[in-house]
């Protein structure tokens, strides 16, 4: 049997491509080496902030608002809650890109957001310390997505949709054909008109020639009560110190706050260098230099967990196909900030492997600019 579409990993985009691609009469096969939701690729750790007004770049704005319109759809059809609108408060020095591209995103695209100086947002949030000199954006939509629990609905509907799933089922390579692709796999082969490659961190094992770089990233919770809780109408947040470091976090019920440091990490080349959270001697204590300037109220570290991400050298998406093989897509570099388009992104290739037009300019996304 030829299927239309092979979805190659099934973590968050290729849950979403999955879902849309067989909602639209698609015959899709969604193939995952592990069985998802887990906790060995980008998406666990509960929770993923979802943002509009773009610090990296209005060339995401159409994306992400596209994005936030199919998490809204999929919670009405799922019944589950996955988006908190718990508000995203944006932090750094009135000169910084993220906020200056914040700013301007949101003048362009009609975005809510509300801007203040460091004493009216002290004012607001005792809770903060920040330097003289920082404004404070807040978005009142924006908020976080529940990951884990939206990539099983994700999945789930796919199948309830018609597609076929296999997990825990590791595929070894993907082969041009003249027709198609070929899919070999710990379970066979398979066949299929076009691929998306959606495999998170380990693609270069399939695609040895994408420029991505795997980053070992751990995030933890912190003692903190509720004051700190979305209860509090306390949001989550993204931050830039003085230094040029990013940190973000999320309110978490009445007893912690989950925390993680944007930049850094340990660059790896194989998934057994991913070492459990304690392994490095900086794992509990990265966020240590922000909470005493920043969050002086937060307490000790509870827990912490790690994560990859699959940087590219820009820091920007990869959407395309492979420049000599049209019939395999490819979304990848996702760069740490991917999760909260994974909607949209799944919608994309759907429209692809239906040659459809797609209504978003994704020039700027070209492997072809590396
Ligand atoms: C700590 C941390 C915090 C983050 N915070 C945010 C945030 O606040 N907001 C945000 O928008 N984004 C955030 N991100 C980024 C976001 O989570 C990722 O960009 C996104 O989850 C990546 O989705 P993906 O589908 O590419 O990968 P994944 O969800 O990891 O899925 C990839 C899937 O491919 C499968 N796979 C891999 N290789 C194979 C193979 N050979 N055969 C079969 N299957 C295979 C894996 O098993 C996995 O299920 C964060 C990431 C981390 C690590």
């Amino acid at each position: 049997m030829k299927y239309d579409l092979a979805i190659v990993g099934c973590g968050s985009v290729g849950a979403a491509a999955g879902y849309y691609a067989a909602l639209s009469g698609l015959k899709v096969l969604m193939l995952d080496s592990h069985t998802p939701p887990h906790r060995h690729g980008s998406h666990h750790g509960d929770t993923r902030i979802i943002r509009h007004a773009y610090g990296e770049g209005e060339k995401y704005v159409p994306l992400v608002l596209r994005a936030q319109e199919l998490w809204n759809k999929l919670e009405e059809v799922s019944a589950v809650q996955l988006f908190h609108r718990s508000g995203v408060l944006n932090i750094g020095p009135s000169s910084s890109e993220f906020m200056r591209n914040a700013e301007n995103s949101a003048s362009q695209f009609g975005l809510t957001v509300e801007k203040m100086d460091a004493e009216q947002l002290q004012k607001r949030w005792p809770e903060w310390s920040v330097p003289d000199g920082y404004i404070g954006l807040l978005e009142p939509n924006a908020g976080y997505l529940k990951a884990e629990l939206a990539v099983g609905i994700l999945n789930e509907k796919a199948a309830e949709a018609g597609a076929e799933l296999h997990f825990n089922c590791q595929v070894d390579a993907i082969t041009p054909e003249d027709n198609g692709v070929k899919i070999t796999t710990s379970e066979g082969e398979f066949s299929a008109s076009r691929v998306a490659v959606t495999a998170g961190t380990w693609v270069k094992a399939l695609l040895p020639e994408l420029p991505i770089n795997p980053v070992r990233k751990v995030f933890s919770w912190y003692q903190a009560d509720g004051r700190y809780s979305e209860n509090n109408k306390f949001p989550a947040f993204t931050v830039e110190t003085p230094e040029g470091d990013q940190f973000y976090g999320f309110p978490y019920n009445n007893d912690g706050l989950k925390l993680g440091k944007h930049n850094g990490g340990q660059p790896i080349t194989a998934p057994e260098q991913r070492r459990p959270f304690g392994s490095n001697t900086q794992d509990g204590s990265e966020v240590f230099g922000f909470l005493r300037q920043f969050l002086p109220g937060v307490g000790v570290c509870l827990h912490g967990e790690v994560c990859t991400y699959d940087v590219s050298p820009d820091e920007d998406f990869i959407l395309d196909s492979l420049p000599h093989s049209p019939q395999i897509s490819v979304v990848t570099g996702l760069s740490g900030h991917g999760f909260k388009f994974a909607t949209v992104l799944g919608e994309i290739i759907a429209l692809q492997a239906a040659g459809q037009p797609v209504p978003f300019d994704l020039s700027p996304f070209k492997i072809s600019r590396f």
